[in-house]
């Protein structure tokens, strides 16, 4: 396993030789050590980012890099198996959850390669200024050093959501994972530089926040700063940007509803409520953790759900048939418990779960939680617990739905279910959320916008919005008349 830092195609220690452990939060087990890197190492990967932009990367075309995106993502193919696995001792989540971030995070470099080409058919389009002596086109150009720093929860996704449009977009990158999940992304490194990355264009920083997140946010020659992560990490780092004025892009917390209406299958609104928000144990920004149920099926669907939920194998990600792994860090653990414990003292009511299974005396593991009665003040009912914890509440009218709903400082999704296809698109139209399901939740692709709005972030990772969060837009524009320009010269005079 990987344990140092990747800087200017050189693996190292920190400088300062610190380490940090990584535990499996299925057994509470150390099984590995990083480097602990710190504001120095930052600099030394912020300068070899430079170096690498002005070197040469900045100046590739498109086509050329797609050419090393390929063979990335051909290398994360080829170690699907052993990265799923490591993915699941650093994050604890079910191993066929971990195999699809793997194909997630290999298709993903495929298609920014395919955006990395389209980009250089898009330079120098021109733009009519309605001015016959004037010529206008537009150039996109890399915005220069990318600061990536990501969260614990999809450890390698997460990352190759930045990391593949920066490359598409020609940027140099200093990539900074989880402090609890570390592993996988210094894998990516390994893989990048096999595929032959020119060494300094992605860069690793392991360590935590304080001592390499938040100077690699204020790093002044860090031109564009990638954040995912909570809110309010995403507010101390768009502080930093405002420093520098960096461009910022924020993808942050959710308290995501899921309106069921009454004519909805049940079975596919349990199985869709169910994915919702137990898929990755809960730890997913986007888990539609408020579910408002139409009073007609209110009372089977929570039946049923309850019954569901209790049913959900649960175990070390590793074990076969596992579909709820633990918790990934002992903090996280306590986090959500003490979550539970405090809707219960404001009165919410505890329909399943809501403790350590008895089963599984070791790990991180909280057993799928349904509350009801949420009062809707309770913290509850209004922060993201981050865990598998969901709260159902019965609701009369459309219009009353769409209030609950849009009743959150959050905005990031937003699900709704029923046979009526108009209804669900005139919900989704009202929803405040950047991302909406219609009779699903979850499902997410390569190709489509991903962020929030309100409090959930700044900006949209993925599909073609992702690549110009990397890109400057240029404007060169000629004078192409042979006529004087006449203004204070005056012709004749
Ligand atoms: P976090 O904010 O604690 O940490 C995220 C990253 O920021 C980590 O790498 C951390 O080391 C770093 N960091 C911490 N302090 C920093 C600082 N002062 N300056 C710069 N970097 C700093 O979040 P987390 O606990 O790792 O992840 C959970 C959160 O992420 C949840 O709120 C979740 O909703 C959010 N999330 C959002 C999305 C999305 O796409 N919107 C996706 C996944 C997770």
């Amino acid at each position: 396993m990987r344990d140092q830092l990747l800087i200017g195609g050189t693996w190292r220690q920190a400088r300062n030789r610190g380490r940090m452990p990584v535990i499996d939060p299925a057994t509470e087990e150390v099984f590995a050590e990083v480097a602990a890197g710190d504001p120095a190492d930052v600099g030394d990967a912020v300068a070899a980012a430079k170096a690498a932009f002005a070197g040469g990367w900045k100046r590739t075309t498109g086509a050329e890099r797609a050419v090393v995106m390929r063979r990335i993502a051909e290398g994360l193919r080829a170690r699907r198996e052993d990265l799923a696995r490591l993915e699941v001792r650093d994050n604890g989540k079910p191993l066929p959850e971990a195999r699809w971030d793997m194909d997630d995070a290999a298709f993903c470099f495929d298609y920014y390669a395919d955006l990395a080409e389209g980009l250089d058919g898009r330079q120098g389009t021109a733009i009519d200024v309605g001015e016959p002596r004037f010529a206008s086109k537009v150039l996109y150009q890399p915005a220069g050093v990318a600061g990536l720093i990501v969260p614990w929860n999809y450890p390698l996704l997460m990352a190759c959501w930045k990391v593949c449009p920066a490359l598409a977009a020609g940027c140099t990158m200093v990539l900074k994972p989880s402090e609890l999940t570390p592993l996988t992304a210094l894998e990516l490194g390994a893989i990048a530089a096999e595929a032959g990355l020119p060494p300094g264009v992605l860069n690793i920083v392991t360590g935590t926040g304080s001592a390499a997140g938040a100077p690699l946010s204020r790093h002044p020659d860090v031109a564009k700063l990638a954040f995912t992560g909570s809110v309010p990490t995403g507010r101390a780092v768009m502080a930093a940007a405002a420093e520098d004025i960096k461009t910022v892009s924020l993808e942050l917390g959710g308290k995501s509803p899921f309106i069921v209406f009454a004519d909805s299958d049940l079975d596919q609104a349990v199985e869709w409520i169910l994915f919702g928000i137990f898929w990755n144990q809960g730890e997913v920004c986007s888990a539609t953790s408020r579910v408002l149920v139409e009073r007609g099926l209110y009372d089977r669907l929570l039946d049923r759900l309850v019954a569901e939920a209790e049913r959900i194998p649960m175990g070390n990600g590793l074990d076969d048939g596992v579909l709820l792994g633990p918790l990934v860090s002992e903090g996280q653990h306590r986090k959500v418990l003490d979550a539970i414990e405090r809707g219960r003292r404001d009165g919410a009511k505890l329909a399943c779960g809501g403790r350590r299974p008895e089963d599984l005396k070791r790990g991180y593991f909280v057993s799928p939680t349904v509350f009801t009665e949420v009062p809707v003040a309770s913290p509850l009912w209004r922060e993201e617990v981050f865990g598998p914890v969901v709260c159902v509440e019965p609701f009369s009218t459309e219009a009353e739905a769409l209030a609950l709903a849009n009743d959150s400082r959050y905005g990031l999704a937003a699900a709704v279910m029923s046979h009526d296809l108009e209804r669900c698109e005139r919900v989704a139209a009202e929803l405040e959320a950047g991302i909406v399901w219609i009779n699903c939740s979850q499902p997410t692709f390569a190709q489509a916008p991903w962020g929030g709005m309100k409090q959930s972030g700044i900006g949209r990772e993925l599909g073609r919005w992702g690549l110009e969060n990397y890109l400057e837009v240029k404007q060169v524009t000629t004078y192409a008349s042979r006529e004087p320009w006449g203004w204070y010269l005056k012709p004749g005079a």
